[in-house]
């Protein structure tokens, strides 16, 4: 170890990767990676994005595929659409993500941070890219950074920002495609821009919100402000499995020198890991927080591995104890319990969206209303009621009294007729010859209809008077 890699392994915990001993930022120019894990990642980085861009234009029986409208609490999820009454469901699901990421996190480490993560999937396989074609490798942009005020530097600058904030800029629409859906988006775009102010104030914000995590902030999104990254501490283990050094096989390190017999092991101390790092952190101090499981190192250590002749996997996968034990793979207890867990959720899930229904309809009595003898003897209880049609057809709906004799009369209407997507409200009145009310309160049965097809069935309390 030389005297700078002893330094820093001792002093690692103390300082920043990307704060300088001054305070300043450290800027990170790191390699581009290249190798096997690089080329996975690619794959499913840019399948990704396709799914990102692609998906709100997709419309199963006309509607979005999904579709989160905040501002109107109207959800579509696998074009089902899910209103503020299916809450629960999006709770459950909220908590099965949870659960999810948490047993991935403790099985797998930060996975998701490598894999999935949109901030990193935009910032590696989007912006970087860009600024690779702009600027030039890594040390390129380095040198570019130096180097004083020219028409060239300043003309790269100037293309490689108003990239960015283009790109960003699209990445705003997009988001925004899935909150009021692409249709709505496209209208917005043509309306003039007098029309539409806030949404354009809002997406501008966004916007510069994006462009700025890109362009300046980073890497520190994932080392700082993610809290995800912040819970690691908690959730892994020494059984997590994660990108590690094998220090066993790597330790003592020293450089290689040609025609001399090797005392030491098999890392010569190339500090290729460390330049190809998008964190700038050294894996060989140990399993850091600052660390997103990109494998980045994994493939430059390989490939000197195969330079050397060495075996590949000095770096690779694995957990803390399969590295100091040469263990295999524990699938603890914890982990056992998280899955099952997770297993309840995910069948608890399925049922619920499986028996959701379409037509939800609440009917309650009017409010200061206890009953009416009619003329004719029967007794009338008013009633109002508030259905929520979650499809995209309209539907005439129609009330029965169920199990017991008496008529509905519904007030100022002769019918109900549910537009698509949309809440109706009405009021009607339910008629029970008195004879037929054996208590002051008595639990009836309503059928809600529609087409002759029985689509729910309402409980509720019919006044009458005491006996
Ligand atoms: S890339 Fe491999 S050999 Fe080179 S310093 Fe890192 S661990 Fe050692
Ligand atoms: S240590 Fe390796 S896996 Fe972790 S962020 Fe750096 S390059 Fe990626």
């Amino acid at each position: 170890m030389t005297e700078e890699e002893l330094l820093h392994a001792t002093t690692y915990r103390d300082r920043v990767s990307t704060v300088t001993d001054k305070g300043k930022r450290n800027w990170i120019y790191a390699l581009k990676p290249k190798g096997k894990w690089y080329t996975y990642r690619k794959i499913i980085a840019y399948f990704y994005l396709a799914i990102f861009f692609i998906m709100p234009f997709i419309k199963v029986n006309g509607l979005p595929f999904m579709m989160v409208n905040l501002p109107k609490g109207k959800f579509i999820l696998f074009s089902k659409i899910f209103w503020p009454q299916d809450f629960f469901i999006f709770a459950i699901g909220m908590i099965t993500f949870i659960i999810f990421i948490v047993l991935f996190t403790v099985a797998f480490g930060r996975l998701f941070c490598g894999w999935v993560c949109p901030q990193t999937i935009f910032m590696e396989f989007v912006f970087r890219p860009l600024e690779w074609l702009i600027e030039g490798s890594p040390s390129q942009q380095k040198k570019l950074n130096a180097s004083g005020d020219t028409m060239q530097k300043t003309g790269k600058k100037i293309l490689k920002h108003a990239i960015f904030f283009l790109v960003s800029f699209i990445i705003a629409h997009t988001f925004l495609s899935y909150i009021l859906g692409v249709d709505e988006v496209i209208i917005i775009i043509k309306e003039p821009i007098t029309q539409n102010i806030g949404l354009l104030f809002g997406l501008i914000i966004f916007t510069f919100l994006f462009y700025a995590v890109y362009a300046y902030v980073r890497e520190i999104v994932c080392t700082t402000i993610c809290p995800y990254g912040r819970l690691q501490g908690v959730m892994v283990d020494k059984n997590t499995m994660g990108v590690s050094y094998d220090y066993q096989r790597g330790e003592p390190r020293g450089l290689f020198k040609k025609n001399t017999n090797r005392e030491f092991g098999d890392c010569i101390s190339c500090n290729q890991c460390v330049h190809v790092c998008p964190t700038g952190i050294d894996i060989r101090n140990g399993s850091q927080m600052e660390c997103v499981g990109c494998t980045a190192c994994i493939d430059a250590c390989n490939s000197v591995m195969d330079t050397m002749k060495f075996d590949r996997g000095l770096i690779r996968y694995a957990s803390e104890n399969e590295i100091s034990s040469g263990s295999k793979f524990v699938f603890t207890t914890r982990m056992k319990a998280y899955t099952v867990l997770l297993g309840v959720l995910l069948v608890a899930m399925s049922f619920m969206i499986a028996s959701r229904k379409t037509v939800d309809t609440y009917i309650s009595r009017a409010g200061g209303q206890l009953y009416q003898e009619m003329p004719n003897g029967n007794i009338s209880n008013l009633f109002e009621a508030k259905i929520i049609n979650k499809t995209k057809q309209e539907m005439p709906v129609t009330f029965t009294l169920e199990g017991i004799e008496g008529t509905v009369k519904l007030v100022g209407e002769n019918k109900i007729n549910l537009k698509a997507e949309d809440v109706t409200k009405c009021s009607f009145f339910i008629e029970i010859p008195k004879e037929k009310i054996p208590k002051h309160s008595t639990k009836i049965t309503i059928g809600v209809f529609s087409n002759d097809t029985k689509i729910q069935t309402i409980k509720i309390k019919f006044l009458g008077p005491f006996h």
